[in-house]
């Protein structure tokens, strides 16, 4: 057991696919800590304030540095340096993918949830954590106290490319539901000014927690991909400040709300890949949030020609190598924050 909780990165990455027992320990400072699983681990104040935070990172096993950033708050914790005034469940979803350090194993996580894991006739072992993972996060927004409670779930990344905005985050499809004020603050104080809005339901772990339990919850993307030790932590200190802040504070507070700090993109076009011939009419190396005009051709899929429907139309996460069905383009387009629905 104390190997668990001497190095709860390395006893996870151990132990790639799960663990069967529980573990728990009580810190001097009365806060409980349970490991659920390996890579699972839910830190309870002695008087939890009325937040239930999940925190996760290893979606995509070679995005470390968020990996880092999760397990230095949690070691932090485990030593009480770092003060816990809320639940916290942190989540190391896909070990084996950290060990290989590549994206995934046998199949993108981040497709995986709201059920997707158990659909069609695929197996593999990250459906089943993929599954597993949705259990625990039930459990946890489940087993909070009684009385009004606040749920959130940043979900944290790294890009492949280059990014012309270096950090931006995912607000899932709200279905008609209102923008948080204070989330654009919180994701602000992390040093992510740029939101893109989705339109529609998705696959992704950060869309499941929204849509499942009413959390406010992001895809995250903190900067580029590189190997651990390669991060220059100083480019994630925002980011990992206003984390730490999240768990320790009882109540943050930031500085007042300016509309145009804040630059959202609404979803434009999802190019999903059709064919086996598929293209994508730009350089590898183009950055995320490069602008294309209105008729320029973005790909060519099996012979069809897909152009931009709008000016100032930017390009996210190109891929032209995804499985058949899968999104190879998403493109957006400015909106002003001042037209959203704001709470
Ligand atoms: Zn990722």
């Amino acid at each position: 057991m104390d190997q668990v909780f001497s190095n709860f990165l390395n006893w996870t990455r151990q132990h790639e696919w799960g663990y069967p027992e529980q573990f728990q320990k009580r810190l001097d400072n009365g806060t409980q800590l349970t490991v659920w699983d390996s890579g699972v681990l839910v830190v309870e104040p002695d008087h939890a304030g009325d937040k239930d935070i999940i925190l996760s990172c290893a979606v995509h096993g070679n995005e470390t540095a968020p990996i880092e950033i999760c397990s230095d708050i949690i070691q932090d914790i485990i030593s009480g340096e770092q003060t816990v005034a809320h639940r916290v469940l942190f989540l190391i979803a896909n070990p084996a993918s950290i060990n290989i350090e590549q994206r995934f194993v046998e199949e993108n996580m981040n497709r995986l949830f709201s059920g997707a894991h158990s659909q069609g006739s695929k197996q593999n072992k990250e459906r089943e954590r993929a599954k597993e993972i949705e259990g625990y996060c039930e459990r946890f927004y489940a087993s909070a106290p009684k009385g009004e409670r606040r749920r959130y779930h940043y979900d944290l990344h790294t890009a492949i490319r280059d990014s012309k905005r270096e950090k931006f985050a995912v607000h899932p499809f709200t279905d008609g539901k209102p923008y948080h004020r204070e989330q654009l603050q919180f994701l602000l104080a992390c040093g992510v000014d740029t939101i893109l809005l989705n339109q529609q339901p998705t696959t992704t772990f950060s869309y499941f927690s929204y849509n499942t339990f009413g959390a406010q919850a992001f895809t995250v993307e903190l900067g580029k991909v590189k190997k651990f030790g390669e991060n220059n932590r100083a480019d994630f200190q925002a980011a990992e400040d206003t984390l730490r802040r999240l768990v320790g504070e009882q109540v943050l507070s930031f500085p007042e709300f300016e509309p145009e700090q804040h630059f959202m993109f609404a979803e434009a076009q999802t190019i999903n890949r059709q064919h086996e011939e598929f293209e994508l009419n730009f350089a590898d190396d183009v950055a995320n949030f490069t602008a294309f005009d209105k008729g320029d051709l973005l790909a060519i899929d099996g012979g069809e020609n897909i152009y931009a429907q709008h000016d100032g139309e930017h390009i996210i996460f190109p891929n032209a190598q995804v499985a058949l069905g899968q999104r190879a383009l998403l493109t957006v387009i400015r909106v002003p924050t001042e037209s959203l629905e704001l709470v």
